[in-house]
């Protein structure tokens, strides 16, 4: 393999000038009889090894093994899937509510998405999201998604959360669909968005959220959103971000990890974190909700915390539309 990948290190030689040129290969090998007894099996082999070998980066050389070949089983699986999602309309949304957490009154829902394939089999966002957020379906799938929401909010009149992938918020056509949303919902709308998407780029995502607390109005003129959406950051405590850039964000909420929430009773450590994070952000001006709050325990220290608002398996799970008219007593 060394040798293979030494002869294309040197530059060829070209033309009658003698220009030399650096080629960088990526190379999948398979084994006869080991990976197979015929050309298309070891081809189709091959080709898995050099899929994974162009992912490592240039120059990289793989030999196959079959734990390629599972990934790129389901890989096909997954685009397979959501294909169908697309063509035959099969994305759903399942609503989890969010209380407040003094009264336990419902505060809002987090719309979530779900696959419902033909036979009726519900897939999480696990099986599918991270191939959606990268396929060219990301585009109508974010923007049924809005559209979905939106008229949920005006059909039950309750505040609702969308989770909107690092791409969407990226794309100027899409953020404007969301600040037309002004005039419809309003602070109804409340955006997420993940807390390692938001810090990528920091000074982008100033500028791309202070454009959000601007709308256009109908006649073309610009100015501040009268009911402005609200933005929360998702997952808060995983992205890395300096809590310095926290007061440079115009975001409304925080949405602290279950991580965080899962180890809140496990010790004072533990405790003294999430107490930070909730009063770093009152004083901040920012509203608290605690992510995956399952147990009795969780749920008192967080109402001692003043942690705004609490989610959970413990006070409601995920459900689908049909359900969330019964859950209001509409
Ligand atoms: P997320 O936005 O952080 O959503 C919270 C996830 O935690 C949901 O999983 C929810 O079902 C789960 N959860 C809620 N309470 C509990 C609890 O008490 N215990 C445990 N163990 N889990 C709890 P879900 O629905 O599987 O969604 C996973 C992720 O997929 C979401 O994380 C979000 O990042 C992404 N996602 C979901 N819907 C959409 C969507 O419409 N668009 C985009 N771009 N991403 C989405
Ligand atoms: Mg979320
Ligand atoms: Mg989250």
């Amino acid at each position: 393999m060394d040798k293979l990948s030494g002869i294309f290190k040197k530059p060829i030689k070209a033309g009658e000038k003698n220009i030399q040129i650096q080629v960088g290969i990526n190379a999948g090998i398979t084994l006869f009889p080991d990976d197979g007894d015929d050309f298309g099996t070891l081809y189709e082999r091959a080709s898995a090894a050099l899929s994974n070998a162009k992912k490592e980066g240039k120059g990289d050389i793989e030999f196959f093994n079959p734990v390629m070949e599972e990934k790129a089983v389901s890989f096909v699986r997954t685009e397979n899937l959501v294909d169908s999602a697309i063509k035959d309309n099969l994305f759903i949304f399942y609503y989890q509510p969010y209380f407040n957490t003094g009264d336990l009154s419902t505060a809002g829902f987090e719309a979530l998405v779900r696959l419902k394939d033909k036979e009726g089999k519900i897939y999480s966002p696990a099986a599918f999201i991270d191939y959606l957020e990268n396929s060219v379906y990301l585009k109508p799938f974010e923007e049924f998604a809005l559209e979905t929401v939106l008229k949920s909010i005006e059909k039950w009149h309750v505040n609702i959360s969308l989770n909107i992938s690092a791409k969407s918020f990226k794309r100027h056509d899409f953020m404007q669909k969301i600040l037309n949303a002004c005039y419809s919902v309003g602070s109804r709308l409340t955006i997420e968005i993940t807390e390692r998407a938001l810090v990528e780029d920091i000074g982008k995502t100033r500028s791309l959220l202070s454009g959000l607390k601007f709308c256009k109005k109908q006649h073309g003129e610009e100015g501040i959103c009268e009911n402005p959406l609200k933005i929360a950051m998702d997952d808060f405590g995983t992205g890395y971000s300096s809590l310095f850039c926290l007061k440079d964000l115009p975001i409304n909420i925080l949405k602290i990890d279950i991580s965080f929430i899962r180890d809140i009773a496990k010790g004072h450590k533990e405790l003294a974190l999430v107490k930070a994070i909730v009063e770093l952000a009152r004083e901040l001006g920012l509203k608290t909700v605690a992510e995956g709050v399952e147990t009795e325990e969780q749920l008192g220290l967080l109402k001692k915390l003043n942690c705004d608002f609490v989610q959970g398996f413990l006070l409601a799970r995920p459900m689908p539309e049909e359900e969330v008219s019964k859950f209001l007593g509409k």
